[in-house]
């Protein structure tokens, strides 16, 4: 894409979401990867390096040794670590603040929504938060500070320190289901709204993936910023190819522009 033809396009969606009413944005783990989080189908994403089979919540209750692997896993690809919001983040954060943006759909698990300043009552998580982690016998919670701490020490399969029961991230894993609650409102949003904003998703992950379509059917326009091509890209009004973190600051620094 010439430098011009990004530029006419990301002026486009300035435009749109100014005269937006109701703007719903949409995120995957593409919009974290400038963060230092692997995305999952991206190059060099997790699923090049492991396999997804691993991730079933049925693997993970079935032995210690499954769920030593799949602790490992998570530590090693920093989903524990201090990560911060990038600019793509921000940018949202700042939809926000300019009173642009009715709420942030997410698939991602890192917090990195909230860390950047949107309300977390706007932002509905349809796979959880890797920011707690939960004893599945008794519910006790724990942060993931505290177990991060143990793990750190060579614990390898933290238990529950009440009940000695399983301890699982409080994420939702393959043959799960979504948290019904954010399920349900991110429903609504995407069939109410007249603008929905893709942001770094293969949208290829059901039911989370159903949100675009819901948009679609409802007459909202579409727009995608994503490395690499999803099922909706002919449905989309606007289709960006390029890199979140630029793209997204460079859209609402246009926004504030043309207030
Ligand atoms: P995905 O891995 O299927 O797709 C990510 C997409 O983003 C890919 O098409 C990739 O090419 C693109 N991408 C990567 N970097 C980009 C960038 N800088 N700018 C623009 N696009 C970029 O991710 P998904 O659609 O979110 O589905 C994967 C599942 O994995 C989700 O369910 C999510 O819960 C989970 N996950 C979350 C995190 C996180 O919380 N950060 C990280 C990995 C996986
Ligand atoms: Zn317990």
């Amino acid at each position: 894409m010439t430098s011009n033809n990004l530029d006419a396009k990301i002026t486009a969606a300035a435009e749109m979401i100014l005269k937006s009413r109701r703007l719903v944005v949409f995120t995957g783990a593409g919009i974290s990867t400038e963060s230092g989080i692997p995305d999952f189908r991206g190059p060099g994403g997790i699923w090049t390096r492991f396999d997804p089979d691993d991730f079933t919540i049925q693997k993970f209750l079935k032995s210690r040794e499954t769920r030593r692997k799949q602790w490992q896993i998570l530590i090693g690809e920093g989903l524990f670590s201090r990560v911060k919001p990038n600019r793509a983040h921000m940018a949202i954060a700042e939809l926000e603040i300019l009173g642009r943006l009715e709420c942030v759909i997410t698939q991602n698990i890192d917090n990195l929504h909230q860390e950047a300043g949107n309300s977390p009552d706007r932002v509905f998580e349809l796979h959880g938060n890797m920011q707690w982690v939960k004893c599945l016998d008794c519910g006790t919670r724990y942060t993931v500070e505290h177990i991060k701490e143990r793990l750190d020490r060579g614990v390898e399969v933290p238990e529950c320190e009440r009940c000695q029961g399983i301890l699982k991230p409080d994420v939702v894993f393959f043959g799960e289901e979504l948290p019904s609650e954010a399920l349900r409102a991110a429903t609504e949003y995407s069939t109410h709204c007249d603008l929905f904003l893709v942001v770094g998703s293969s949208l290829v992950v059901y039911p989370a993936a159903l949100m675009p379509g819901y948009a679609r059917e409802a007459g909202a326009q579409l727009i995608i910023v994503n490395i690499g091509g999803t099922p909706y890209d002919s449905s989309a009004t606007i289709l960006i190819e390029e890199k979140a973190g630029d793209v997204m600051s460079r859209m609402v620094e246009k926004v504030r522009e043309m207030i």
